[in-house]
């Protein structure tokens, strides 16, 4: 198991490196991060929380205690991720981070979003998510923009303030 990056180390507040090679030490890497993010009993784990600059993440989901309709997939290795589009909408759903022990948050995420990714081959996929994937989906991408809850949090708190007084 990897040690994991908790809020405040430097490696989580910053942009990730896009990945060029899709080699045997890349697989090594994914596999260890799901080692990790299984031991964690964690539905997804993003490279920087592994100490690696890497636009690299695993999404998996299963259903759960907190959500029990998540549906059950495979766990899924996504690299150089892009969100090309989303809905208007909004919902609202409470979310842990294996970075952030002490606490929860409830967190506004786009309803569905539209996605282009690579797998550890190279390949790349165009996909729609909505509902459980979508928000695993958009936290462990947040990560690889620097973003944790905390930030997030924060964003969301001052936008609805702004909104507040217009
Ligand atoms: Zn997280």
């Amino acid at each position: 198991m990897l040690a994991i990056a908790q809020a405040g180390e430097p490696v989580l507040k910053q942009q990730a490196l896009q990945v060029t090679e899709f080699d045997s030490t890349l697989s090594q890497l994914a596999k260890e991060m799901l080692d990790t993010m299984l031991q964690a009993d964690g539905v997804g784990i993003a490279a920087p929380q592994v100490h690696q600059s890497l636009a690299m993440f695993i999404i998996a989901s299963r259903p759960n205690a907190r959500y029990p309709d998540a549906p059950l997939i495979e766990p899924s290795v996504v690299i150089n991720p892009q969100i090309v589009d989303r809905s208007v909408a909004k919902v609202s759903g409470e979310e842990g981070c294996l970075s952030i022990s002490t606490r929860r948050f409830n967190i506004l995420r786009h309803e569905w979003i539209e996605v282009r990714f690579q797998d550890l081959s190279g390949q790349a996929y165009h996909q729609t998510l909505s509902g459980f994937l979508a928000r695993i989906f958009q936290h462990e991408y947040d990560h690889l923009q620097g973003i944790t809850l905390f930030e997030k949090y924060d964003m969301q708190t001052q936008s609805s303030l702004n909104g507040a007084v217009q």
